[in-house]
């Protein structure tokens, strides 16, 4: 086989180390079990309307990595698109992330910085950012108890099923809280999307005389020749499928969320004026609503002005057969991916990455940021052996 390299998993962390590797000169075969490429990052064109699905969710580029940047555009350009992104709860529509809009439309207030700070650290109690040991306190040390009942309680019960307790103050984090009325979701320097789309980044990544790409080619399945039996301690693999489906699960299952997806073409122009409303309530059962054409107002002479695509987002446990998007990661989960981690050091020449290879919640630009890294400290390493 005239491989040097193969890479299981063509996501972002895949075809990252795929393209590097080829550049510098390896035979890579990539290879994965969908019929397309990109991983949950894929996107394409509804047939009827021609906007833009992102068939798993909605992904919206960020990063303040110099090196990612620079090298996410050699593959595409950006749009300058900001995320803002608002969430209705009782019938009332309030901006996120919690910023001092927020606080005041909430409280139905005035307070300046000072004084919503002021407040918040009163309803926070006894928590305290620093000091907070998960997601519970965490998000009550940010937000003060008020917020957080009303835009985190019942939205994180919907989006993990877990206990906030169970959970990592490091996911609520992932919002800022800020007292002025900066309503970007993201902090980062550099944000914005693919202007051609995912697809399109994602196959110029993978457009290389040195990369084979195969789809529908699932690395457990022993009837195809490029399997785990036949092929580990054959050449080196970079793996970015789950960690625990690796190993069987013999050190149990890893909880991992999944999301189911109901996608309509609706005959209005535009259904919600914006590309994201969460639903923090406990009565409405999914929690958010995407609307793709908002994601590229630069497109509007193309997309239609009398339909949209709206797609309502539902989450729950995976089971083996599922989509793993999100590791739960309760402190259960911590301690098989410790023993998952001591066999995956003890897999020779097998290199574990991304989201679900490192059972991690990575963006994307830390996934290709921990794929350029794994190039430089690892794999690069393979190309200079084989002096190719
Ligand atoms: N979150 C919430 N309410 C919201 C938005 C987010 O409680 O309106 C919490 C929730 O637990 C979620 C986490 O913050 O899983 C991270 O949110 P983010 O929007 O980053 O999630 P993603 O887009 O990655 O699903």
């Amino acid at each position: 086989m005239d491989t040097d390299l193969l890479v299981v998993g063509s996501g972002f962390f895949g075809l990252t180390i795929a393209e590097r590797a080829a550049d510098a000169g390896l035979k890579v075969t990539v290879i994965d079990r969908r019929s397309h490429i990109g991983g949950n990052a894929y996107s394409e064109a509804e047939p009827e309307t021609g906007i833009e699905v992102h068939r798993y969710g909605a992904h919206l580029f960020h990063t303040s990595n110099e090196r990612v940047w620079e090298y996410v555009n050699r593959f595409t350009s950006f749009t300058n698109y900001v995320h803002r992104v608002y969430s209705t709860h009782n019938n009332q529509t309030f901006a996120l992330p919690v910023n001092l809009h927020t606080i005041n439309q909430f409280f139905n207030a005035a307070y300046t910085p000072d004084e919503a700070r002021a407040l918040v650290k009163e309803q926070a109690g006894e928590f305290e950012v620093d000091s907070a040991k998960n997601f519970y306190e965490k998000g009550i040390a940010l937000v003060g108890r008020p917020l957080f009942e009303a835009f985190f309680a019942h939205y994180t019960a919907k989006q993990w099923q877990t206990s906030p307790e169970k959970l990592s103050g490091d996911i609520v984090s992932r919002l800022p809280v800020r007292y002025n009325y900066d309503n970007r979701y993201f902090n980062d320097k550099y944000e914005g999307l693919p202007v051609d789309g995912y697809t399109a980044w994602i196959e110029r990544m993978a457009d290389h005389p040195n990369i084979t790409v195969q789809l529908n080619t699932d690395f457990f399945d022993t009837s195809q020749p490029l399997n785990k039996e036949a092929l580990v301690g054959k050449m080196p693999i970079v793996y970015t499928g789950p960690i625990d489906r690796y190993f069987d699960y013999s050190e149990g299952n890893l909880s991992w969320r999944t999301l189911d997806f109901e996608e309509e073409v609706l005959n209005v122009g535009d259904y919600q004026g914006t590309p994201v409303m969460n639903y923090p309530d406990a009565d409405v059962e999914f929690t958010r609503i995407h609307e793709f054409k908002h994601f590229h107002p630069e497109r509007k002479d193309s997309y239609p002005t009398d339909k949209t695509v709206i797609m309502r987002e539902f989450s729950r446990f995976a089971e083996r057969d599922d989509e793993p998007y999100y590791p739960v990661n309760t402190p259960e989960d911590r301690t098989g991916l410790l023993a998952y981690r001591e066999l995956a050091k003890k897999e020779e020449n097998v290199f574990f990455g991304g989201r679900l290879g490192t059972y991690q919640y990575l963006d994307m630009h830390m996934a290709i940021g921990s794929a350029l890294s794994m190039w430089d400290n690892q794999i690069s390493q393979i190309a200079q052996d084989l002096k190719v």
